[in-house]
């Protein structure tokens, strides 16, 4: 896809991999609608684009909110006129022992991780396919492949975005053009870490971080922008980025 004027919708664009995404993105010349729930954060990534001669529309909103994502499409369609490409990114990674009990993290892991990324695709899907054609990212993980400490519940809904990933493909790709990819990267240096509570699980990945040198999230954006960049025959199923010291 060449992205010079398509409009791209990124989820948790406000810090991490989707900030550095709506940058990559949008210097390649693509209209970025940004959401997430920080509108400061949003507001100041949009200045930065413009300044680079980019397009950015900024909306807010929370991906569990249904009512959010109708707002979030409408605006999309309203600026730009159309949906191209949706990077279902927002996600959170409380990490628990389950032995500590962290039951309401677990519930918010389930409810943006996988519920969020069934929402931004609910929104997506029915435009897209009046559209003939779009592209579906889903950032899933390394941890879709690998246990890590602390990870059961992080892990098992992040392993739910990798098959969803290929299921939606499965069912959209062949019949109305939308490819889909799922992005897996190991450790990358972004504030993920920091909805971590349980003390036992900091103190594990403190000293396993101590050893290891992380992806940046730019590296990250560009795994997207390769994704997006191929050949619409040619789809990209799943992208599996680790750094080189990660076990
Ligand atoms: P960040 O914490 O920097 O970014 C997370 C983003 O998600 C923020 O923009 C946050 O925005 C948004 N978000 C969280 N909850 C919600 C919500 N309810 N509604 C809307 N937006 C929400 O971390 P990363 O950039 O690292 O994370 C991005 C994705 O990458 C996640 O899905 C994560 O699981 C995945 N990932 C990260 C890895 C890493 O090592 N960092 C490795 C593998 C995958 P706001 O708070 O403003 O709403």
């Amino acid at each position: 896809m060449d992205l010079k004027n398509k409009t791209v919708i990124i989820t948790g664009a406000s810090s991490g991999i989707g900030e550095a995404t709506a940058l990559k993105l949008s210097k390649e010349g693509a209209n970025v609608v940004l959401t997430a729930r920080r509108e400061d954060r949003l507001k100041s990534l949009q200045k930065k684009i413009e300044k680079n001669g980019g397009k950015a529309l900024v909306v807010v909103g929370d991906v569990t909110n249904k009512n959010n994502y109708s707002h979030l499409v409408s605006e999309t369609k309203k600026e730009f006129g159309s949906i191209d490409v949706l990077v279902n990114n927002a996600g959170l990674m409380p990490l628990s022992y389950i032995k500590n009990m962290h039951t309401d993290e677990w519930d918010t892991m389930v409810d943006v991780n996988i519920k969020g990324v069934l929402n931004g695709i609910a929104a997506v899907v029915p435009t897209m396919i009046e559209q003939k054609g779009g592209h579906i990212i889903n950032v899933s993980s390394s941890a879709a492949h690998n246990y890590f400490p602390g990870g059961a519940v992080y892990c098992a809904t992040k392993s739910a975005v990798k098959m969803l990933s290929e299921g939606l493909r499965q069912e959209l790709a062949p019949t109305y053009g939308i490819n889909v990819t799922s992005i897996e990267p190991g450790a990358v240096s972004t504030e993920l870490t920091e909805t971590i509570t349980d003390k036992e699980v900091l103190k594990d990945m403190k000293s396993m971080m101590d050893d290891m040198n992380p992806l940046e999230a730019e590296d990250i954006a560009d795994a997207i922008f390769y994704a997006l960049s191929q050949p619409k025959r040619s789809n990209i199923n799943d992208v599996f980025v680790m750094p080189t010291q990660q076990q």
